[in-house]
């Protein structure tokens, strides 16, 4: 049985390349388009398993990664942007015609993350993205319809592509998110 994981990993993982200094992601309105320019390559590119990323039409997973967030400009277009979900930790800005995330911020000072911005490469038509690393929340799937009994299927696949599989983060934004929370604390000296 075939396996989809994300139509950019499908038929194998694509490298990104070394000097690649970023580029332009257009949303996919047919008109007007949102346009976003990352003037930064992306950092900790990954396959996300999670309810709250965009993923397009079919695909069992996002893709997700990102940049810090004084890199990301928008220059086309900002009017169509709405936050989906004001609640959330991380203000996913996505277009109110086509539906497609442009950016996720993260407001929050005291977020692990605060700083970064999470984008999807895949709305870029500039070659050399980053590639992704691994796979994210891969249980999560299950909360978006996936059959349970295939998670067996799906983690061999991800194993395959070599994007690890985990049901959290990967072990350095584990040990990034604790090692925060512990300076914040007073566990550990802050740097
Ligand atoms: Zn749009
Ligand atoms: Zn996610």
């Amino acid at each position: 049985m075939k396996v989809g994981i994300h139509p950019a990993v499908d038929n194998g993982v694509k490298k990104g390349s070394k000097n690649f200094q970023g580029g332009a992601l257009t949303c996919r309105c047919a008109a007007d388009k949102v346009v976003v320019q990352v003037d930064s390559q992306c950092m900790h590119n990954h396959v996300c398993g999670c309810t709250k990323c965009w993923k397009p039409a079919g695909a069992t997973f996002s893709m997700v990664a990102v940049v810090p967030r004084d890199k990301v400009k928008v220059t086309a277009n900002a009017e169509k942007l709405a936050v989906v979900d004001a609640s959330a930790a991380i203000q996913r800005n996505a277009c109110k015609s086509c539906g497609v995330h442009m950016f996720g911020r993260i407001e929050n000072t005291g977020h692990p993350f605060h700083g970064l911005d999470f984008i999807h490469t895949e709305l870029s038509s500039d070659a050399g993205w980053a590639a992704p690393e691994f796979a994210a929340f891969v249980s999560s799937i299950i909360e978006s319809g996936a059959d349970p009994a295939n998670m067996g299927a799906v983690r061999h696949r991800l194993k395959q592509l070599k994007l690890e599989p985990y049901d959290c983060l990967s072990p350095p934004l584990m040990d990034a998110i604790a090692t925060h929370v512990a300076k914040a604390k007073g566990v550990l000296a802050a740097a």
